[in-house]
Protein backbone atom coordinates (compact mmCIF):
# COMPACT_ATOMS: atom_id res chain seq x y z
CA UNK A 1 0.00 0.00 0.00
CA UNK A 2 0.96 3.56 -0.66
CA UNK A 3 1.78 5.89 2.13
CA UNK A 4 -0.10 9.29 1.09
CA UNK A 5 1.40 12.60 2.76
CA UNK A 6 -0.34 15.95 2.40
CA UNK A 7 1.46 18.71 3.22
CA UNK A 8 0.38 22.48 3.84
CA UNK A 9 2.48 25.43 3.73
CA UNK A 10 1.78 29.62 2.28
CA UNK A 11 5.83 28.08 0.56
CA UNK A 12 5.11 25.18 -1.57
CA UNK A 13 7.55 25.91 -3.50
CA UNK A 14 9.96 25.12 -0.97
CA UNK A 15 8.97 21.30 -1.36
CA UNK A 16 9.54 21.33 -5.51
CA UNK A 17 13.55 19.90 -5.87
CA UNK A 18 13.02 18.17 -2.73
CA UNK A 19 10.22 16.25 -4.33
CA UNK A 20 11.84 15.73 -7.73
CA UNK A 21 15.69 14.83 -6.84
CA UNK A 22 17.65 11.77 -5.65
CA UNK A 23 15.85 8.98 -3.84
CA UNK A 24 12.83 10.75 -2.62
CA UNK A 25 12.17 11.93 -6.19
CA UNK A 26 12.33 8.13 -7.64
CA UNK A 27 9.94 6.93 -4.85
CA UNK A 28 7.40 9.56 -5.72
CA UNK A 29 7.78 8.46 -9.60
CA UNK A 30 7.60 5.00 -8.96
CA UNK A 31 4.60 5.97 -6.66
CA UNK A 32 6.06 3.68 -3.50
CA UNK A 33 4.93 7.07 -2.01
CA UNK A 34 2.72 9.92 -2.56
CA UNK A 35 3.48 13.57 -1.41
CA UNK A 36 0.72 16.37 -2.40
CA UNK A 37 1.64 19.81 -1.57
CA UNK A 38 -0.94 22.40 -0.82
CA UNK A 39 -1.43 26.17 -0.77
CA UNK A 40 -2.57 26.93 2.50
CA UNK A 41 -3.78 30.61 0.72
CA UNK A 42 -6.05 29.01 -1.41
CA UNK A 43 -7.91 28.34 1.77
CA UNK A 44 -7.89 31.96 2.53
CA UNK A 45 -11.59 33.67 1.59
CA UNK A 46 -10.57 37.07 1.36
CA UNK A 47 -9.25 39.08 -1.73
CA UNK A 48 -5.55 39.20 -0.30
CA UNK A 49 -5.40 35.49 0.68
CA UNK A 50 -4.52 36.34 4.08
CA UNK A 51 -3.50 33.50 6.47
CA UNK A 52 -2.05 35.36 8.99
CA UNK A 53 -3.14 38.62 11.93
CA UNK A 54 -1.75 39.82 14.87
CA UNK A 55 -1.98 38.62 18.16
CA UNK A 56 -5.05 38.70 20.28
CA UNK A 57 -3.29 41.04 23.71
CA UNK A 58 -0.93 42.50 21.47
CA UNK A 59 2.91 41.38 21.11
CA UNK A 60 5.31 41.15 17.81
CA UNK A 61 4.57 39.11 14.89
CA UNK A 62 1.73 37.72 13.11
CA UNK A 63 0.03 34.88 13.97
CA UNK A 64 -1.66 31.87 11.51
CA UNK A 65 -5.41 32.00 11.65
CA UNK A 66 -7.84 28.92 11.76
CA UNK A 67 -9.98 29.61 8.84
CA UNK A 68 -8.03 28.72 5.94
CA UNK A 69 -6.11 25.94 7.84
CA UNK A 70 -8.93 24.24 9.05
CA UNK A 71 -10.36 24.56 5.12
CA UNK A 72 -7.26 23.44 3.94
CA UNK A 73 -7.42 20.03 6.36
CA UNK A 74 -10.91 19.54 5.98
CA UNK A 75 -10.54 19.53 2.19
CA UNK A 76 -8.59 16.25 2.61
CA UNK A 77 -11.63 14.60 3.56
CA UNK A 78 -11.76 11.13 1.10
CA UNK A 79 -8.16 11.48 0.16
CA UNK A 80 -6.66 11.29 3.32
CA UNK A 81 -8.15 9.55 7.05
CA UNK A 82 -7.05 12.65 8.96
CA UNK A 83 -5.99 10.06 11.66
CA UNK A 84 -2.39 11.95 11.78
CA UNK A 85 -2.80 15.53 11.68
CA UNK A 86 0.95 16.70 12.64
CA UNK A 87 2.10 20.39 13.13
CA UNK A 88 5.61 21.01 12.65
CA UNK A 89 6.52 22.94 16.16
CA UNK A 90 9.67 23.34 18.13
CA UNK A 91 7.41 22.63 21.29
CA UNK A 92 6.51 19.38 19.46
CA UNK A 93 7.68 15.86 20.44
CA UNK A 94 11.04 15.37 19.45
CA UNK A 95 11.62 13.00 16.00
CA UNK A 96 13.15 10.13 16.69
CA UNK A 97 14.12 7.18 14.80
CA UNK A 98 11.60 4.76 16.64
CA UNK A 99 9.01 7.35 15.41
CA UNK A 100 9.85 7.69 12.05
CA UNK A 101 9.83 3.85 12.14
CA UNK A 102 6.31 3.90 13.71
CA UNK A 103 4.86 6.82 10.90
CA UNK A 104 6.64 4.67 7.89
CA UNK A 105 3.81 2.27 8.79
CA UNK A 106 0.88 4.91 8.68
CA UNK A 107 -1.15 4.73 5.24
CA UNK A 108 -1.25 8.35 5.48
CA UNK A 109 -0.40 11.57 7.42
CA UNK A 110 -0.95 15.38 6.74
CA UNK A 111 2.22 17.54 8.18
CA UNK A 112 1.42 21.31 8.32
CA UNK A 113 4.12 24.00 8.18
CA UNK A 114 3.79 26.84 10.37
CA UNK A 115 5.09 30.71 9.95
CA UNK A 116 5.25 33.62 11.58
CA UNK A 117 4.98 33.48 15.38
CA UNK A 118 3.33 30.34 15.17
CA UNK A 119 -0.84 29.05 14.79
CA UNK A 120 -3.52 30.16 16.75
CA UNK A 121 -3.83 27.70 19.57
CA UNK A 122 -7.10 26.74 19.01
CA UNK A 123 -5.87 24.69 15.77
CA UNK A 124 -3.27 23.01 18.09
CA UNK A 125 -6.35 21.96 20.46
CA UNK A 126 -8.66 20.90 17.90
CA UNK A 127 -7.68 20.08 14.91
CA UNK A 128 -3.90 18.32 15.13
CA UNK A 129 -3.38 14.87 16.37
CA UNK A 130 0.56 15.95 17.46
CA UNK A 131 3.35 18.75 17.30
CA UNK A 132 6.45 17.37 15.84
CA UNK A 133 9.85 19.00 16.06
CA UNK A 134 12.98 18.55 14.87
CA UNK A 135 15.98 19.80 17.31
CA UNK A 136 15.29 22.40 20.00
CA UNK A 137 16.20 24.88 18.14
CA UNK A 138 13.47 27.15 15.99
CA UNK A 139 13.36 27.86 12.26
CA UNK A 140 11.18 30.48 10.63
CA UNK A 141 8.92 28.07 8.77
CA UNK A 142 8.10 24.61 9.04
CA UNK A 143 8.73 23.59 5.57
CA UNK A 144 12.38 22.37 6.43
CA UNK A 145 11.15 19.74 9.34
CA UNK A 146 8.47 18.88 7.05
CA UNK A 147 10.87 18.07 4.10
CA UNK A 148 13.24 15.85 7.35
CA UNK A 149 10.09 14.39 8.42
CA UNK A 150 8.99 12.91 4.75
CA UNK A 151 12.85 11.96 4.20
CA UNK A 152 13.59 10.54 6.97
CA UNK A 153 10.11 8.22 6.79
CA UNK A 154 10.73 7.81 3.14
CA UNK A 155 14.13 5.50 4.00
CA UNK A 156 12.05 3.62 6.34
CA UNK A 157 9.35 2.28 3.30
CA UNK A 158 11.05 -0.71 1.35
CA UNK A 159 11.55 0.10 -1.98
CA UNK A 160 12.88 3.54 -1.41
CA UNK A 161 16.60 2.72 -0.38
CA UNK A 162 17.55 -0.23 -2.99
CA UNK A 163 19.16 -2.26 -0.50
CA UNK A 164 17.52 -2.97 3.10
CA UNK A 165 20.82 -3.86 4.47
CA UNK A 166 21.85 -0.37 4.45
CA UNK A 167 19.39 1.12 6.30
CA UNK A 168 19.49 -1.70 9.18
CA UNK A 169 23.41 -0.72 8.91
CA UNK A 170 22.28 3.24 9.18
CA UNK A 171 23.04 4.89 12.65
CA UNK A 172 19.89 4.63 14.76
CA UNK A 173 18.28 1.69 13.14
CA UNK A 174 18.82 -0.08 16.30
CA UNK A 175 19.45 2.28 18.50
CA UNK A 176 23.08 2.37 18.13
CA UNK A 177 25.39 4.54 16.07
CA UNK A 178 26.97 3.18 12.88
CA UNK A 179 30.13 1.06 12.50
CA UNK A 180 33.15 3.21 11.00
CA UNK A 181 33.41 2.69 7.29
CA UNK A 182 36.17 3.22 4.81
CA UNK A 183 36.81 3.02 1.04
CA UNK A 184 39.51 2.33 -1.68
CA UNK A 185 42.93 3.34 -1.10
CA UNK A 186 43.78 0.89 2.08
CA UNK A 187 46.60 3.07 2.55
CA UNK A 188 46.22 6.86 2.78
CA UNK A 189 48.86 9.64 3.75
CA UNK A 190 49.85 6.28 6.06
CA UNK A 191 46.45 6.21 7.86
CA UNK A 192 45.62 2.45 7.11
CA UNK A 193 42.49 0.98 7.35
CA UNK A 194 42.02 -1.70 9.96
CA UNK A 195 43.79 -4.68 9.41
CA UNK A 196 40.48 -7.16 9.66
CA UNK A 197 38.54 -5.27 6.69
CA UNK A 198 41.37 -6.64 4.47
CA UNK A 199 40.96 -10.09 5.98
CA UNK A 200 38.02 -11.19 3.75
CA UNK A 201 36.56 -13.03 7.07
CA UNK A 202 33.35 -12.41 7.03
CA UNK A 203 32.51 -13.49 10.16
CA UNK A 204 35.66 -11.62 12.42
CA UNK A 205 34.35 -8.84 9.80
CA UNK A 206 30.75 -9.02 11.74
CA UNK A 207 32.16 -9.06 15.10
CA UNK A 208 34.79 -6.20 14.59
CA UNK A 209 31.76 -3.72 13.14
CA UNK A 210 29.61 -4.99 15.98
CA UNK A 211 31.79 -4.03 18.60
CA UNK A 212 32.90 -0.80 16.74
CA UNK A 213 29.47 -0.11 16.72
CA UNK A 214 28.95 -0.26 20.48
CA UNK A 215 32.15 0.96 21.01
CA UNK A 216 31.21 4.57 19.56
CA UNK A 217 27.68 4.91 20.95
CA UNK A 218 29.35 4.75 24.46
CA UNK A 219 31.85 7.03 22.97
CA UNK A 220 29.56 9.99 20.98
CA UNK A 221 26.31 9.40 22.48
CA UNK A 222 26.23 7.65 25.74
CA UNK A 223 22.67 8.81 26.56
CA UNK A 224 21.53 6.42 23.41
CA UNK A 225 24.49 3.73 24.76
CA UNK A 226 22.83 3.13 28.05
CA UNK A 227 18.97 3.41 26.36
CA UNK A 228 20.09 0.63 24.35
CA UNK A 229 21.45 -1.31 27.16
CA UNK A 230 18.22 -0.71 29.04
CA UNK A 231 16.31 -2.36 26.28
CA UNK A 232 18.37 -5.18 25.95
CA UNK A 233 18.38 -5.79 29.56
CA UNK A 234 14.99 -5.84 29.62
CA UNK A 235 13.77 -7.92 26.74
CA UNK A 236 11.90 -10.80 26.82
CA UNK A 237 14.51 -13.96 26.96
CA UNK A 238 13.88 -16.68 25.12
CA UNK A 239 12.79 -19.92 26.72
CA UNK A 240 14.09 -22.79 25.76
N1 LIG B 1 6.92 31.46 18.29
C1 LIG B 1 7.00 30.07 18.01
C2 LIG B 1 7.43 29.33 19.26
O1 LIG B 1 8.11 29.89 20.07
O2 LIG B 1 7.09 28.12 19.35
C3 LIG B 1 8.03 29.83 16.91
C4 LIG B 1 7.47 29.99 15.58
S1 LIG B 1 8.63 29.60 14.31
C5 LIG B 1 9.39 31.14 14.01
C6 LIG B 1 7.60 29.38 12.91
C7 LIG B 1 7.27 27.94 12.57
O3 LIG B 1 8.45 27.25 12.24
C8 LIG B 1 6.63 27.11 13.63
O4 LIG B 1 5.25 27.35 13.72
C9 LIG B 1 6.95 25.71 13.17
O5 LIG B 1 6.01 25.25 12.22
C10 LIG B 1 8.29 25.87 12.50
N2 LIG B 1 9.42 25.43 13.32
C11 LIG B 1 10.39 26.22 13.85
N3 LIG B 1 11.29 25.50 14.52
C12 LIG B 1 10.91 24.20 14.44
C13 LIG B 1 11.43 22.98 14.93
N4 LIG B 1 12.53 22.93 15.67
N5 LIG B 1 10.77 21.85 14.63
C14 LIG B 1 9.65 21.87 13.89
N6 LIG B 1 9.10 23.00 13.40
C15 LIG B 1 9.71 24.15 13.67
Amino acid sequence: MTIRIDVLTIFPEYFTIPLQNSLLGKAIKEKIMEVYVHNIRDFAKDKHKTVDDTPYGGGPGMVMKCEPLYDAVESLKGNNSLEHVILLSPGGQLLTQEKVKQMAQWKDFVLICGRYEGVDERIVENLITEEISIGDYVLSGGELPALVVIEAVSRMIPGVIGEWESVMNDSLYDGLLSYPQYTKPAEFRGIKVPEVLLSGNHEQIKTWREQQSLLRTKKKRPDLFYKYQEKKINEPKKVE
